[in-house]
């Protein structure tokens, strides 16, 4: 596969497919300007080279041409970061936009509308992909890691129309493969996952893939439960899945054949109803009484968790310890972070991703010291089960 370094784009034009998928408030400004940013480097690369640069992504879920989900809203952030003016087209398709593209001079950028406008876009059409792939430009650049899991017109089905010297990911998208293959392929031993959020279902395939690579893993949030009732606990009103407790055994079963450590919750903070208000109190996991519900690792649990991250060479983190939304409940998930935080001070490899985790290293402001914050939610699920991605694999075919 090429890298964008091997291209010089001397008075190419690049058609980058980037992950714009932000945040607006109620008066369409972007509120979190991350993946914007996250694409600069791709898009300077370009521009710096002396090419110009279309830019295409989706924004929202919209449901045909919503105005409110018109990436026209973002020109004025995509300007601020790029520190230079950005053309907007209202399409992503047809004779306008082949113009707009024909007129492009070196050092301009375009944007094209929300892809998804079009519903070939989601049900990876080839013919919107050929569309969009004849729009005028030279290179197709995914940047995208984050939709590079789903095989959409844009991220995947439009590069069989660029040969292979034609094609080739973005800086953010070799980034995020290259960091997630450090950590979870060549990482330095010992390595140890941390897992959590809310349902063992959404993450079996991980947690299984984890057993062939880590040293420890730590299962915290939601899907803990599954595992303390299958070890034989009664878990109160906690979120348990009945059907995945054949499962959970299993796994520890498997754990215990590949001498895989599997960390669980030895303390937990209880409430007695599923919100910030609730009363509380700490308990053993042998002791959660009925009509309670864990919502929270609890004390001996964080410094439990902290020694194991602090003796790890590599640490990957994905999901929260507890309902971090709520205040009360979030100081696990937050304990994760810093001791995290402190382990890749000293040393180690840290990767981070997901929505809950990557918030709560913000809030700390542990974002400079975490070795790589992944951009996907999704995409970095499916890496860590083992799965190859459809964006990734159509660059090199
Ligand atoms: P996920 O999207 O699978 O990573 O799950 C994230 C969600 O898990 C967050 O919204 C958390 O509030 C939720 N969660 C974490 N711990 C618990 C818990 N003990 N009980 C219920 N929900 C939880």
């Amino acid at each position: 596969m090429k890298t964008l370094r091997d291209i010089n784009f001397n008075h190419k034009k690049a058609l980058v497919r980037v992950d714009f998928n932000v945040p607006l408030d109620d008066t369409f400004s972007v509120t979190d300007n991350t993946r914007i940013l996250a694409a600069k480097p791709t898009i300077e690369k370009i521009l710096n080279d002396g090419g110009s640069v279309i830019l295409m992504s989706h924004l929202g879920r919209p449901k045909g041409k919503e105005d409110k989900f018109s990436l026209r809203h973002i020109v004025p952030e995509l300007e601020k970061v790029l520190g230079r003016k950005v053309r907007f087209i209202n399409d992503c398709t047809g004779e306008d936009v082949k113009k707009a593209v024909a007129g492009l001079k070196p050092g301009e950028v375009l944007l094209l509308e929300n892809l998804r406008f079009h519903p070939g876009e989601k049900q990876g059409d080839e013919n919107f992909a050929k569309a969009l792939a004849d729009i005028g430009a030279d290179y197709y650049i995914n940047d995208a890691f984050g939709t590079a899991h789903r095989a959409h017109a844009s991220t995947a089905v439009i590069a069989r129309y660029f040969d292979k010297e034609h094609k080739a990911p973005g800086i953010l998208l070799e980034k995020e493969i290259n960091s997630i293959r450090k950590a979870l392929d060549k990482g330095q031993k010992p390595v140890t996952a941390i897992i959590g959020g809310a349902k063992v279902s959404s993450k079996i395939g991980v947690i299984e893939n984890l057993l062939n690579k880590v040293d420890n893993l730590i299962i915290v949030g939601g899907m803990a439960y599954t595992f303390l009732k299958a070890l034989g606990n009664k878990t109160g009103d906690s979120i348990v899945e009945d059907n995945k407790l054949d499962l959970a055994k299993r796994i520890l079963k498997e754990a215990e054949e590949k001498e895989v450590k599997i960390i669980l919750p030895v303390d937990l903070v209880v409430a007695d109803k599923f919100s910030n208000d609730a009363q509380t109190k700490i308990v053993d996991v042998h002791h959660i009484p009925d009509g309670w519900q864990g919502l929270d690792i609890g004390p001996k649990t964080r410094k439990l968790i902290d020694e194991v991250i602090q003796n790890s060479k590599t640490i990957i983190w994905n999901g929260p310890a507890g309902v971090f939304e709520f205040d009360n409940f979030a100081k696990g998930t937050e304990q994760i972070g810093l001791s995290i935080g402190k382990a890749s001070g000293n040393g180690a490899y840290s990767l981070v991703g997901g929505g809950d985790s990557v918030a709560a290293v913000k809030k700390l402001g542990l974002t400079d010291k975490i070795s790589y914050i992944s951009t996907g939610g999704g995409a970095l699920l499916e890496m860590l089960e083992g799965k190859d991605l459809p964006g990734i694999v159509a660059l090199s075919d």
